[in-house]
């Protein structure tokens, strides 16, 4: 692996991050979401070795580590776990299936910036291992697999979405999918004379993956009190929300706060998405700075980098929606803007962005493009 210049693969995948157009921290929640694949990816290079060792080189990190076969454990380096993770789960269902093999990895996906450059990895892994070792994973199991491995290996209680747009993803095409029952539809990403403008706030609390598992207790503690009294609810994101606001007095006010968030987050998600199919830009742009607000003020998963940034595009014309996407506490926010105003949005926001936090903003538009696929 020293030579990894002249790295001959075998099989080249190719794995994308993806964006969440509304619906967000709702796959937890059995809600609504509409995510889409991206044309940002990370490249996985795979061989065999016919060795038992597995070789694993993060062209990002320049940094490389090794696991034999017969024995994969949990590491305290991060970013070994995304693979040792999928390993170990590919290993318990097809048993002597993966063998020794060097793994090159390059991205050119912003990391720990909310567009799941995690689940990019997983599933580029999975997808790189089951087609060097003719496995025949399904896409289910790949999407499984893949984030089992961040909830037992990583340790980030993540939802289904990341993966499940990474992997079905299809360009121009956005995935309006019931985290419930995993239903999904294809949705055409019909957004007009709109971009996809992403602001990278290159800020990352390190408070992001306490309090992301922390949401997801609240919610589920949330539910449980929901259900003292009615106990046919069994799915958060469906509460009607009179439900909700007739247990306020008898919720503690963040509680309240988080659930009342994921009930009006689904609704708004639904609404959003029926009026983009029916070609109602603005109304589906509304939506997405209603959910900024929810996410900021009620679920209290944004920051002031986030909110500063939505801010901005709120007063920019030519901007018809943002909020912050992914997890939280630093990452992207996402933007409609009209291709015309594109590029002084990008550059009234950079510079407002340097003044007020003296940071560099890292901006780009993004296109949708397809899910995890072998390119050799
Ligand atoms: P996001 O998924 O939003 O990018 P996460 O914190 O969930 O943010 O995942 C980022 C982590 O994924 C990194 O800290 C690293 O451990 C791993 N990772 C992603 N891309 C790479 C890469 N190219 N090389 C090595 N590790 C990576
Ligand atoms: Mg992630």
């Amino acid at each position: 692996m020293s030579n990894h210049k002249d790295f001959e693969a075998e099989v080249l995948i190719q794995s994308p991050g993806r964006i969440n157009l509304i619906g967000e921290h709702l796959d937890y929640n059995g809600g609504q979401v509409l995510p889409a694949a991206i044309n940002l990816k990370v490249k996985l290079h795979f061989r065999k070795n016919n060795s038992s060792t597995c070789n694993c080189y993060s062209k990002n990190f320049d940094a490389h580590f090794q696991f034999d076969i017969n024995k994969v454990e949990v590491s305290e380096q991060e970013w070994h776990n995304y693979f040792l993770g999928v390993v170990h789960f590919i290993c318990q269902a097809y048993p002597g299936k993966i063998q020794g093999f060097d793994c090159v990895v390059e991205s050119d996906l912003p990391i720990g910036s909310g567009v799941s450059s995690s689940a990019a990895l997983e599933c580029g892994v999975a997808k790189g291992l089951d087609t060097l070792f003719s496995i025949g994973l399904t896409d289910d199991e790949i999407i499984t697999m893949a984030r089992d491995a961040e909830h037992h290996y990583v340790g980030t209680k993540c939802g289904i979405m990341d993966q499940f747009a990474v992997v079905r993803g299809k360009k121009g095409k956005l995935i309006r999918l019931d985290c419930n029952d995993l239903s999904f539809q294809y949705v055409p990403a019909d957004l007009g004379p709109y971009s996809i403008v992403l602001l990278n706030t290159n800020v990352s609390h390190n408070l992001a993956t306490s309090e992301y598992n922390l949401r997801r207790q609240e919610c589920e503690n949330g539910l449980k009190s929901v259900q003292n009294k009615y106990p046919e609810q069994t799915i958060l994101a469906q509460v009607p929300v009179d439900i909700i606001q007739e247990l306020k007095s008898s919720l503690p006010p963040k509680t309240y706060n988080r659930l009342l968030y994921v009930v009006q987050e689904n609704n708004r998600t639904i609404t959003a998405s029926d009026a983009l199919q029916a070609g109602d830009l603005i109304t589906f742009g509304q939506k997405l700075f209603e959910s900024h607000d929810g996410l900021s003020n009620l679920y209290e998963v944004s920051c002031k980098e986030l909110d500063f940034l939505v801010e901005v595009a709120k007063e920019f014309d030519g901007v018809i929606g943002a909020r912050m996407m992914g997890g939280g506490f630093g990452g992207c926010t996402i933007n409609l803007v009209h291709k015309d105003s594109e590029e002084a949005f990008i550059a009234a926001c950079s510079e407002a962005y340097f003044k007020e936090f003296n940071i560099q903003l890292s901006p780009f538009t993004v296109a949708i493009g397809d899910g995890v696929k072998q390119a050799i």
